[in-house]
This record gives C-alpha cells, structure tokens and sequence, in this order.
C-alpha cells in the first residue's frame, strides 16, 4: 500500500523478478519502497525474500520469533524487529500488528492506517478470534482470507492430515467462517472487502464470492464491494 510518500510492501512470496513486475503493474516502483513487512515464515509468503533483501538497503521488518526461522543465503538485510500488539510507524502509515491463529511460529496480521484510512490485511488464520473482530473492525478497505470451500476440501487430493491442518483451529479460513462473520458480526463498514488466499485445489472464486456476497446481504451490508484476489494476476489498484 501507498501513499504518495510511502509506499509499503507486505510479504514477498513471489520470486523478486515477479514482486516488481507486479509492482510495475499497480504503477508503483520497487525503488519506491520503504519497507517489507513479513506476517510469518511459511513459502508462499518468504520464498521471494532471501532475492529481495539482497537488492533491498531499506528495513525487512518481522518478528525475532519468524525472524529466526528465515534464511537469508547471502543477503545481509536492515531488519526491524517487532512484536505484536506494538505499533510502528513508516513514514505516513500507522501499523498495527496483532497476533492471529495459524500454525507459524509467531503470525501477524496488519492494520495500517493512513490519511484518516484504516487499511486491514488478514490470511492465514484458522478461525477469527474476537482480538482480530475488534483489530478490523472500521476499515475502509478489508483483504481477507477465504482459503476453502469444506465440503470441497474434504473430498478433494489433499492427504488427510493436511486436509486436518488447514480446517483445524491453525490453519485456514474457510468460505463458511467467512460467511458466519460477515453475517453476525461485521460492522459494514467498509468500502471494499477482498477476498484473498483462495485455495486452487479446494476453492472455487464463484463459491466463495457467492457465500460471501449472501452473507453480506443477510447483513445488510450493501455498501461493501466485493472483490477477489487471484493468485496468476495482480489485483487491481483502489484507490481512497
Ligand atoms: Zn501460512
Ligand atoms: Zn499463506
């Protein structure tokens, strides 16, 4: 996320060569930004960063706990160490980092707030404790996790104890849990909700845009535009 100061990157699970192919696309540029913040140590989100901080001189910015399960191969990165529940600041953004329910050594999620705007970034959870209820309640713009469809995750490829792992308590929100929040407890607050960390195998973008669309009807949440995010291409740009 940007503003016309700042410019933040959150996780680097492309390779380096597609982070800044993708940052071209939204318009930005890789030498406009100011600092990496990693929510936790799985693949699919550092598997681009050890390239990255190589030809990165600004701060990574993690947790010592995940910082110690990464391997930096040859780069020798600025790192800013963190700990949930304790706010920083990069140049116009306010960030608030806050634990979540996942199975990494110590995950985060964000809220970043800005120009009176409070942006929340939230995948890789396993359920929605009411801590990340009340972390993302008032955002203007909301990326949230909607990894599997259980009923297609049960009879889909995966061996069972994966299957296990993702619908346990550390693994992955699935449509359903998604649904169940949207309708009961959002605020409707926000203007746009994106929905993000589909699982290829055991999602399909309509079923999860559909569950999540009458969810927010039930809510009465007709001012929030739904949106998803594919992994092959880059989401759009929203603009505030
Ligand atoms: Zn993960
Ligand atoms: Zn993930």
């Amino acid at each position: 996320m940007a503003t016309e100061q700042t410019c933040i990157l959150v996780d680097a699970g492309f390779s380096f060569r597609e982070i800044r192919q993708r940052l071209r696309q939204a318009g930005e540029d890789f030498a406009r930004v100011d600092a990496v913040l990693i929510t936790h140590e799985h693949s699919d989100h550092v598997s681009g960063l050890p390239m990255l901080a190589r030809k990165f001189r600004r701060p990574i910015y993690l947790t010592p706990l995940t910082e110690a399960r990464l391997d930096w191969g040859e780069a020798r990165p600025v790192v800013e160490r963190f700990q949930a529940g304790q706010r920083i600041s990069i140049g116009d953004f306010e960030i608030d980092p806050f634990t979540i329910p996942h199975d990494a050594v110590d995950p985060v999620a964000f809220c970043f707030h800005a120009e009176g705007l409070k942006l929340g970034v939230v995948t890789d959870l396993g359920y929605m404790p009411a801590s990340v209820k009340h972390h993302i309640s008032g955002c203007h713009l909301l990326v949230l996790e909607s990894n599997h469809d259980l009923d297609m995750l049960k009879v889909g490829p995966y061996p069972w104890f994966v299957k296990q792992r993702v619908m346990s308590r550390v693994g992955h929100l699935s449509n359903h849990a998604v649904a169940e929040y949207l309708s009961a407890e959002y605020d409707g607050h926000s203007e746009i909700l994106v929905l993000a960390h589909l699982s290829e195998q055991n999602n399909h973008p309509a079923i999860a845009r559909m569950t999540a669309a009458e969810a927010l009807r039930d809510a009465g949440a007709g001012g929030t535009r739904l949106v998803l995010a594919e992994q092959h291409r880059p989401t759009e740009v929203f603009q505030f």
